[in-house]
């Protein structure tokens, strides 16, 4: 296994939770910061966190080095929104290493596509093969009112870029009545015919984002999946696939444009068992699972000293209280969210 200055690094011994679980899929924010000021996810105004409290560019390269030490097979970059991070491409290039050693087999981002049409090719170049972009709706105007300062022609040439760098994508959308349950069949031929794969959503009780818990809004605008795949079902036709990738998608193949389609129901329980995943915020928090708010602090081992050993048994003590599973609600008479940090945070 290669260091960032090419020498050996030891493994460790895999990181397998109470449960049995290896986990080998981290993801990690690498910034608060955004962009857009989508309406479920963030408030207009959100005051981001200091600099010297979030992670530096070399600190979460070493973060996930020491991941990937420990037997981590996949890293996913997300935030708020990772490419709208100064010098990201730094960090990408830099992590792009252990793609190249075997040491880990994918690395990927996920991203609201405003800034891929600069980024495209650099990070095809940087081993990045796949990436998830979050569109929920084909309309510009709509596009506008649910990111509040997104605009959706510059996705598109985002995306297009993409295709043109060899990216593979998939499109992530929130499922959100009154929003896009009407766009649902348009959002699949568009993606049939991009060659995307595309992933519906639930909405997550995340955060305080309109000063109530966010609860009145949510409830109105849940779309469970339930609904929203037997509306599909009146138009296409989905077989059942046992593509699994650990989390809570489940996936179906839609027979008309052979393209996969991913429903993501974090409010269930089903996919706990097969959990094999861990979250890192861009202050180096790590979120044993996404429904709980037990955390570990990895940034004080990262600071207190050059050498990872603290770091990787602080790592290996959170992984030892990973909670079997996670206790969602999303209840009108909530009066907060179930989990108080915003997907921002938490990345997504
Ligand atoms: N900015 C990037 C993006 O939008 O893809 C990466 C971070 S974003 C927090 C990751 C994913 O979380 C996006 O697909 C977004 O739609 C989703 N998300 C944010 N808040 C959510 C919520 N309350 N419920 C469900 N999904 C949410
Ligand atoms: Fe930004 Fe992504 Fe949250 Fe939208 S969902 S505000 S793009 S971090």
């Amino acid at each position: 296994m290669a260091s960032a200055d090419g020498s050996v690094l030891a493994p460790t011994k895999p990181l397998i939770d109470p449960f049995g679980r290896a986990i080998t899929y981290v993801r990690v924010s690498v910034t608060d910061r955004c962009d857009f000021r989508c309406v479920y996810c963030m408030s207009e105004h959100m005051s981001f966190l200091p600099k010297a409290e979030i992670l530096s560019l070399e600190e979460l390269d070493r973060l996930c080095s020491a991941f990937v030490r420990m037997g981590t097979r996949k890293l996913r970059l997300t935030g708020g929104e990772p490419l709208v991070r100064r010098d990201i491409m730094t960090l990408i290039r830099s992590l792009g290493r252990h793609l190249k050693t075997g040491d880990l087999d994918e690395l990927t981002l996920t991203t609201n596509g405003s800034q891929l049409a600069k980024y495209a090719d650099e990070l095809r170049a940087a081993g990045v093969r796949r990436i998830n972009v979050s569109i929920d709706t084909l309309d510009p105007a709509k596009f506008a009112e649910v990111t509040r300062w997104g605009r959706l022609p510059q996705v598109l040439d985002g995306l297009e870029a993409a295709k043109r760098a060899g990216l593979e994508v998939k499109i992530n959308a929130v499922a959100l009545k009154g929003v896009n349950d009407g766009e649902i069949h348009d959002m699949v031929a568009w993606c049939g015919q991009q060659g995307f794969d595309l992933t519906f959503i639930e909405v997550m009780p995340l955060g305080d984002i309109d000063g109530n818990g966010g609860a009145e809004t949510r409830a109105d605008q849940f779309y469970s999946l339930g609904e929203l795949r037997r509306d599909l079902e009146s138009r296409w036709t989905l077989r059942e696939t046992d593509y699994r990738t650990g989390g809570p998608a489940r996936y179906a193949r839609v027979e008309e444009t052979g393209r996969r389609i991913g429903f993501i129901t974090p409010l269930t329980h089903n996919f706990c068992e097969s959990c094999n995943r861990v979250r890192v915020t861009c202050t180096g928090t790590m979120f044993m699972c996404l429904g709980q708010e037990d955390a570990a602090d990895l940034r004080a081992p990262l600071r207190a000293s050059g050498d990872d050993a603290q770091l990787i048994q602080a790592i290996e003590e959170a992984i030892g209280r990973k909670p079997k599973g996670h206790d969602f609600i999303i209840d009108r008479a909530r009066k907060g969210p179930a989990v108080g940090r915003h997907m921002s945070v938490t990345g997504g």
